[in-house]
């Protein structure tokens, strides 16, 4: 790749497609034809950018600000978006929750709060197996996601005629949203996880990655020589990197180290956002703080309460709202004893009248739950539009200055 490319990079030789050099990545999608997924991916880098380079500056001035302790970034939505989804009255009711949320958190902060879609290409999903044995015996690939396949059987196999269409969806669900939040006056963002990296790549112009505001690295792909890691170094989006309970302040500093070399060094570019299940916080997440106060790097820190409380009862994947508030307490009074106030949350919801979470008091809610028709996320349990505002409203009473 140029130098003109790489932007005075060249020593560290970062380019968009420098995490070729990884060979097969984690997670990495096998496609039956690589020409189709190259040329899908030719005709995407083609196409416009969903979000401009001067909107993520924008963005990245509010992650700096979160860092400070003066903003506070609300992320919420699908763990798995629904191109079937991509509806005006569905995406409004995301939106509308978090503009709710976010009033409720900024009435108790009393500092702005920036809210951020997991929307708009949240379409690929990492897996623990790549492959999945049926009732019937007959082995096909998991479900990864919209932008890879579907999820009935005879749609399993990974199409990158896909790819195209998630972009279009994801173009479609800006329009939605940006026509939102003209009548409403708050802004929103999109985000995804940074996983399937042909697709990044290709969406990369200058050193941006156009396809979303904030970008994140997920648990299974923290590698630190990995390509996930390679690619998401020389980008100037702020970047979220998921933490989880096996993490240690080594393994975090290397990455932190790899993430903002100092050509992109900035406060708030990184974000750490902390999954560790309510059980783990207070053990696991002391040292990792203060090793990241001891060092040089300005986060954010963000309380993802969802992804270490997973359960499954009955056969159904869920999770409790009891669970995930305690986690957020426990974060809450960590980062406090270490003299820092939580700067954001994230979290898997909807504004929809789903059940696939389990309420405070179940019976209240009158809802037991079941594989009806309101559960019917495509992958984790996501809290509904209720359940959603009643989480933060708690979250808010918490975060009282
Ligand atoms: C997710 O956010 O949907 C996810 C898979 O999270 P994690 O990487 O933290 O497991
Ligand atoms: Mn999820």
């Amino acid at each position: 790749m140029s130098s003109t490319l790489n932007g005075g990079r060249e020593s560290t030789c970062w380019s968009p497609v420098s995490w070729k050099q990884k060979g097969i990545y984690s997670q990495q999608v096998k496609y039956n034809d690589n020409a189709t997924l190259d040329r899908a991916c030719a005709q995407i880098g083609r196409l416009p950018p969903l979000v401009n380079p001067t909107t993520i500056d924008e963005l990245k001035k509010h992650f700096a600000a979160a860092a400070r302790g003066s903003a506070f970034i609300l992320v919420g939505g699908d763990c798995a978006e629904n191109f079937d989804e991509v509806q005006e009255s569905i995406i409004r009711g995301k939106y509308s929750l978090l503009r709710d949320q976010a009033a409720s958190i900024e009435s108790a902060m009393q500092v702005p709060v920036h809210i951020i879609g997991r929307i708009a290409g949240q379409y690929a999903k990492p897996r623990s197996q790549p492959m999945e044995t049926l009732s019937t015996g007959e082995v096909v690939h998991a479900f990864r996601g919209h932008n890879v396949n579907g999820i009935e059987v005879q749609e399993r196999d990974p199409d990158p005629a896909r790819l195209v269409q998630g972009y279009l969806f994801a173009a479609a669900t800006m329009n939605c949203l940006s026509a939102a939040s003209r009548n409403e006056g708050r802004e929103v963002w999109s985000s995804h996880e940074a996983l399937h990296l042909e697709l990044e790549s290709c969406q990369t112009k200058e050193l941006y990655n156009t396809s979303a505001g904030f970008l994140w690295l997920g648990e299974r792909t923290r590698q630190i020589d990995g390509a996930h890691i390679e690619y998401l170094r020389g980008i100037e989006n702020p970047l979220g990197v998921k933490i989880g309970p096996t993490t240690t302040p080594q393994n975090l500093l290397a990455v932190l180290k790899t993430l903002c070399p100092e050509t992109t060094m900035s406060d708030g570019r990184i974000t750490l956002i902390t999954r560790l299940g309510v059980a783990n916080v207070e053990k696991v997440l002391p040292p990792l703080v203060q090793a990241v106060k001891r060092s040089q790097y300005r986060v954010v820190w963000m309380s993802d309460p969802c992804h270490g409380n997973g359960m499954v009862v009955d056969g159904t994947k869920t999770r409790s709202m009891s669970a995930m508030l305690d986690e957020v307490r426990n974060t809450i009074n960590v980062l406090r004893q270490n003299g820092i106030s939580l700067g954001g949350l994230h979290l898997e919801q909807t504004g929809e009248d789903v059940n696939e979470c389990i309420a405070y008091h179940p019976v209240d809610d009158s809802i037991k739950l079941e594989n009806g028709e309101r559960y019917r996320t495509l992958c984790d349990p996501r809290l509904s539009g209720v359940q959603a505002r009643r989480l933060v409203h708690d979250v808010a009473g918490m975060l009282r200055r």
